[in-house]
């Protein structure tokens, strides 16, 4: 299975005709080649977008709304066969990519084609100079989009909808580690109608053709998404040629339960927030603080559900918890799990690998938790990004968000609770972006979306997509 570039509308061959594997992390098997695309295609790219900018930006709304919404109902028809793509690709659940992915890779591009017909902009009048501002705002040019591998297609889509949206032409990239659904998409842009140029894929690593984007001294616009460590460097070379930014990078987040909560949805829900996607959710709460008097409680029955998860293939209905996505992550994951013990943690479940019948060499490992005595250990302060998650019991709502703040991650936070004041107090001081009370993971697409801290800058989702895909110009006009 050969991916190539989509670039102007067509599939083609790197320039420089390098290739990298691509892997199935189910069986931990090469099952194809993806160009590492160099400066030279990331330029070609660029030439294409810019070609497509002046007639992408003046095309109607109401055209543009048309296309997009023809994109979402392609994803919509083809979901077996991208939901099997991701699956195959990323190790994940075949049932979670159908349930979830590809419906939100669909809703994405649904959201951002209705909201782009309601975007408005602000008018100033100044009173007493006969002075009337308005804001226009116009698309930005041609911009990248940079995405990881945990949600390949559900986070690529998050992207090019509201910048293509917007009237903006792309050069995007998704994770070399998971390039088959955005692959398939440009064909689905084509079947939709999505002009030549206005969309252009190219693969390859970040070193080189993320590298190439960020760099690229006319792309005036990168939305990223991925770890802390790659948005640093992203920043450090785009902050100095006035690139906008938008960075999304990694978490660390507190999942904090009160004995007044309603204790078995909590649980349930705690497993999933643990374990969804094999933990490699930004979003997934790592950090489990429980309070003192219902903690032997919540630990007897957290493990419990946790030892009723199945491991295994992607493509059995039954799977809970699939692959990791590669041996390196995997191996990644497991130098947590060895040093636990250094740490003064304790695996009170799981911590090994696990071999799934016909699928010897996939990279599986049982969902793992740690009960740790501080929140200092680099279990508590670094990201793992895999099933692994620490537990601790604290005394009070003081020491608890003591604990949950202290990090240098601020993404999200998670708070079961029934008592009003509290939640109100929490969700003030919590440095996070995102504070869930008594759920998690429920998303309203316009709502903000992003972190704080070492999480990131920016905020992706609704209106922020739309603002941060557009240039805002005052036009101040006098008259007598
Ligand atoms: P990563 O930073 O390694 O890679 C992300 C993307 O950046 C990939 O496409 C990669 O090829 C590219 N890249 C790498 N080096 C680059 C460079 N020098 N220039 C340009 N592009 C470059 O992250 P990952 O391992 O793919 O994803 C996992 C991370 O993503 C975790 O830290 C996770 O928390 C984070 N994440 C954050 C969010 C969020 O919304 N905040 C969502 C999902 C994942």
């Amino acid at each position: 299975m050969t991916i190539k570039n989509y670039i102007n509308g067509e599939f083609i061959a790197p320039i420089k005709d390098n290739w990298i594997d691509n892997y199935n992390p189910s069986i931990g098997e090469v099952y194809g080649q993806i160009p590492n695309s160099t400066k030279e295609d990331v330029a070609k790219a660029y030439e294409a977008a810019e070609k497509a900018f002046p007639t992408w930006s003046n095309t109607t709304l109401a055209e543009r709304s048309r296309i997009l919404l023809n994109i979402a109902e392609k994803i919509s028809e083809k979901l077996d066969a991208l939901a099997n793509a991701e699956a195959k690709d990323n190790g994940k659940p075949l049932s979670l990519a159908k349930a979830i992915d590809i419906p939100r890779a669909s809703s994405n591009f649904e959201f951002f084609a209705n909201a782009i017909t309601q975007f408005s902009s602000e008018a100033h009048e100044t009173v007493g100079l006969n002075a009337m501002n308005f804001t226009l705002r116009q698309s930005i040019g041609v911009v990248g989009c940079i995405s990881p591998w945990n949600l390949p297609l559900y986070l690529f889509t998050w992207k090019i909808a509201p910048a293509i949206a917007a009237g903006n032409c792309v050069v995007a990239k998704p994770s070399e580690v998971t390039p088959m659904t955005a692959y398939l998409i440009g064909e689905i842009c084509n079947e939709a109608g999505l002009p030549k140029g206005v969309l252009n894929i190219v693969h390859g690593l970040g070193t080189t053709t993320g590298q190439a984007i960020i760099e690229h001294p006319k792309i005036k616009a990168i939305s990223f998404t991925g770890g802390t460590a790659t948005g640093a460097h992203i920043a450090r070379t785009a902050a100095p040629m006035f690139k906008k930014l938008s960075l999304e990078l990694g978490g660390k987040n507190p999942n904090i339960i009160f004995a007044d909560c309603d204790y078995d949805k909590m649980l349930v829900t705690t497993v999933r927030s643990s374990f969804a996607n094999q933990g490699q959710i930004c979003l997934c709460g790592s950090r489990i603080f429980v309070e003192e008097s219902i903690y032997e409680r919540f630990k007897k029955d957290f493990i419990k559900k946790v030892a009723e998860l199945k491991v295994g293939s992607p493509f059995e209905t039954d799977t809970n918890v699939g692959a990791l996505v590669s041996k390196a992550h995997l191996e990644k994951v497991k130098s947590y799990i060895a040093i636990a013990e250094e740490e003064g943690g304790k695996i009170v479940f799981g911590g090994e690998e696990i071999e799934v019948e016909n699928f010897e060499n996939g990279y599986y490992l049982q969902p793992t938790i740690i009960e740790v005595t501080s929140n200092q250990c680099k279990l508590n302060q670094e990201e793992i990004f895999g099933p692994v998650v620490t537990m601790m019991p604290f005394k009070t709502e003081a020491e608890v968000l003591e604990m949950a703040n202290d990090v240098r991650y601020g993404l999200s936070a998670t708070l079961w609770t029934q008592n009003l004041n509290r939640t109100m107090n929490f969700s003030k001081q919590l440095q996070v972006g995102i504070v869930w009370v008594n759920t998690w993971l429920l998303r309203d697409l316009r709502t903000p979306f992003g972190g704080m801290k070492a999480s990131g800058v920016g905020r992706e989702g609704g209106l922020e997509a739309l603002r941060f895909f557009t240039e805002p110009k005052n036009v101040c006009i006098q008259y007598n």
